[in-house]
């Protein structure tokens, strides 16, 4: 049949579910390690570039992360309006921090990663992802679990970005998205403060978790929104949720949006600016309904989880 030669020997097998997989094929792999949190394979594929998978689930490649990394940082950053002092949490690959360095107001963007030994990786094998950002001085890389850190020290950050890896069974960011630790966020964020987590797939069947976390943010932040933006490497539409100690520009006129980023943000962006926003901000009715009309939460005692496998040792 035209078409179906395949030309990749190596496979990187993606479980949706028990029963629907998913394949990217993998030219090369450029690391293999289990680390003492998560399995990890840094490989580089014909049709995304390098990209970093962790127990099983693909995390970011170089051809599409724009597509992730610009939604995630610059929708918290524009609700927020002056951010200065931004937390990542995770992001071990850098693609976060990278955009939120774009932002002039910005003073000071730390990033709390659990995993070394993938973030060393990603700076040895995915520089065209990172960019060199840790280099800027306003940049500093912590690790350590983001939920103990913050725990720990609280803080009093203008925007609070969490780029973490799904809530898999016994993975590191197993207990990051629930209403524990949104509340610990929420505590940590400065007067007029802004939250956003990626928040997993939008689309049925998949579609549970992300209710269960929007409805979760909710019961946290007077303010909230959730949107989605369709990344090829995660193969379903991957959604945000976010959090806001003020109200939210939910409807916002792309001339004006265009004229602020033009004032505030230095370099290219190529996913977002005033029309994405509007898109942004306007998630299908089958969505809005499934987080209005549900009850379940995602808490300490009953966390949403995702499907994924991975070797683990
Ligand atoms: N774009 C990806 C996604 O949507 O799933 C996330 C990419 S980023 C590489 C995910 C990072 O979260 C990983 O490097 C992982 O080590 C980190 N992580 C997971 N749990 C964590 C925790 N408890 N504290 C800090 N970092 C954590």
């Amino acid at each position: 049949m035209a078409g179906s030669r395949l030309s990749s020997d190596y496979w990187i097998t993606e479980y949706m579910t028990e029963d629907d997989v998913h394949l990217h094929g993998v030219e090369r792999i450029l690391d293999f390690k289990r680390t003492e949190y998560q399995e990890m394979s840094i490989v580089r594929s014909k049709t995304f570039g390098a990209g970093l998978v962790l127990d099983g689930k693909w995390q970011v490649s170089e051809r599409d992360e724009f597509l992730y990394h610009e939604p995630l940082v610059h929708t918290a950053l524009y609700q927020h309006g002056a951010p200065s002092r931004v937390l990542v949490l995770g992001g071990a690959d850098g693609g976060a921090v990278r955009e939120v360095l774009k932002w002039k107001s910005v003073t000071k963007a730390v990033q709390v990663e659990i995993d070394k030994v993938v973030y060393d990786a990603c700076q040895e094998h995915l520089g065209n992802i990172h960019q060199g950002c840790f280099q800027n001085p306003r940049a500093e890389i912590r690790f350590g679990d983001a939920f103990e850190v913050l725990e720990k020290e609280g803080g009093s950050w203008d925007v609070i970005v969490c780029d973490l890896s799904d809530p898999l069974e016994d993975s590191p960011a197993m207990n990051l998205f629930t209403r524990e630790f949104f509340t610990t966020c929420r505590e940590a964020l400065a007067p007029g403060g802004v939250f956003v987590i990626q928040a997993g797939p939008v689309t049925p069947p998949f579609d549970d978790g992300h209710a269960r976390i929007v409805r979760t943010l909710g019961t946290v932040f007077e303010n909230v929104t959730h949107f989605f933006s369709c990344t090829p490497t995660y193969v379903v539409p991957l959604g945000f949720a976010l959090g806001s100690l003020k109200p939210l520009d939910t409807d916002p006129e792309p001339a004006k949006v265009d004229a602020f980023l033009a004032e505030n943000v230095d370099g290219e962006l190529r996913f977002f600016d005033g029309i994405a926003l509007r898109g942004l901000m306007s998630p299908p009715k089958y969505l809005r309904d499934k987080v209005a009309k549900g009850e379940t939460l995602s808490t300490l005692d009953d966390p949403a989880r995702y499907t994924g496998t991975g070797v683990k040792s």
